[in-house]
């Protein structure tokens, strides 16, 4: 049988290298044919001559000449702008891992969503943003979204078990992160370095910061509310602090059925690339028994009100998805230059939804609007109203 060819998009970031990893094992059925980064070239250069991709992409334009020279006999740089996108469209690979980070994902991730390719997508925001939007364009290229992001990749293994039409409701696990019993003041008083410091999961900066605020389980609401196509009361949250059980859905009958496995993103990667195979991987075992027991406790909405907004999201639809997104990215990042406090990531967000004239069944451009409308919003409330710093 011909191997798979895959393009990684993101292949320089945490979820791109556990790719690779899982790659390196499965080197009989999957050939990389594409691998694309954002700034980091000496890495994607590292990356190239390992792997010896057809093709690479980097989006920092500063650097494709750099990156260029030290690429090996054969591998051809696609340069200049929206390369990502270029990337996906150069190449007819039987599937693309989407594992950029953020809003700059949607394009390239739209792209192969129209050309019909299998999907193994770890970049959440675009679904965020552009859930319908990419639902319904699958639906009709046929392309395959399947998730990466650990709980939905739980959902879509644990739905296996009966019909769409028998499931009552899914429960989303979340780690609750750093801040999981923290007071509402020492949230307000909460340094970038504490908040960098997740419990369970080694993964990227921005959506570390994300699990800190529970803005990363929003973002998975929103996300499963799109992928799933259940409306936002059938997803609840549950705080379960040793990241074992990675979610679960709940059928008519009663029956639950939940995936389990160790805290590691190698599993889902895998799962979404040899769907609906399964095949030895590297991630360590499980054993209940050295754990002895699992914790499953209510999330408090008052210390992180980010839930409440993911559900708000997800039940008004249309272009708030967008501007949630954006805002909470912006600020995100603003929270980790340190130039506003943590608990002003979700207030802010907040705001900004609040002043928002959502658009229904929006357009591309309809999105992009909203997007940056969110994003100079952020900025407006601060040359305002100034956040006094905290740390
Ligand atoms: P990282 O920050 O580690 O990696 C992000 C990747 O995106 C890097 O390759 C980076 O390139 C690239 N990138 C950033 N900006 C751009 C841009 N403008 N254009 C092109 N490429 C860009 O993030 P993660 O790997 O942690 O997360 C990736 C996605 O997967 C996120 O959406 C996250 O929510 C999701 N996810 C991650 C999990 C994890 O365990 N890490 C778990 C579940 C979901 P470079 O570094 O070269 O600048
Ligand atoms: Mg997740």
């Amino acid at each position: 049988m011909s191997k798979q060819q895959v393009i990684i998009l993101g292949s320089t970031g945490s979820i791109g290298e556990s790719a690779l990893s899982v790659l390196s094992e499965l080197a009989d059925s999957f050939d990389v044919v594409g691998l694309a980064g954002g700034t980091q070239w000496q890495k994607l250069a590292q990356q190239a001559r390992y792997w010896n991709p057809k093709y690479v992409a980097l989006a920092d334009t500063s650097h494709q000449q750099s990156l260029k020279a030290q690429l090996p006999d054969g591998c051809q740089l696609i340069d200049g702008i929206d390369t990502l996108t270029r990337l996906v469209e150069s190449v007819d690979c039987d599937c693309v891992i989407s594992a950029v980070v953020g809003a700059a994902g949607l394009p390239a991730t739209l792209r192969a969503v129209e050309l019909g390719r299998k999907v193994a997508l770890a970049n959440k925001e675009p679904l965020v943003i552009a859930g319908e939007l990419l639902m319904s364009t699958a639906e009709r290229t046929g392309a395959k979204i399947l998730p990466i992001d650990s709980e939905h990749s739980a959902v879509f293994q644990a739905l296996q078990a009966g019909l769409q039409e028998d499931v009552e409701r899914i429960v989303l696990t979340a780690s609750g992160g750093p801040f999981r019993d923290a007071t509402e003041s020492e949230l307000e008083n909460a340094t970038v370095k504490d908040a960098l410091n997740h419990p369970t999961w080694s993964m990227g900066p921005k959506i570390t910061i994300d699990s800190a605020t529970m803005m990363n389980k929003a973002l998975e609401i929103i996300e499963a509310r799109w992928l799933f196509g259940f409306e936002s009361d059938q997803i609840d949250v549950v705080i379960h602090p040793e990241s074992i059980l990675h979610s679960m859905v709940e059928f008519c009958d009663g029956s639950v059925i939940a995936q389990m496995g160790t805290p590691d993103m190698r599993t889902p990667i895998q799962y979404a690339l040899t769907y609906p195979r399964r095949f030895p991987c590297p991630a360590s075992r499980l054993s209940l028994t050295d754990l002895g027991q699992l914790t499953f406790l209510e999330p408090d909405t008052q210390r992180f009100p980010s839930l409440r907004l993911g559900h708000r999201v997800a039940t008004e639809g249309g272009s708030t998805g967008a501007v949630f997104n954006a805002a909470n990215e912006v600020c995100n990042d603003l929270f980790r230059k340190g130039s506003i406090g943590f608990c002003d990531i979700v207030r802010l967000t907040e705001e900004v939804l609040g002043a928002h004239d959502r658009v229904d069944h929006p357009k591309l451009d309809e999105l992009i609007d909203a997007d940056g409308w969110a994003r100079r919003e952020v900025e407006s409330m601060l040359a305002t109203s100034p956040i006094k710093k905290v740390n």
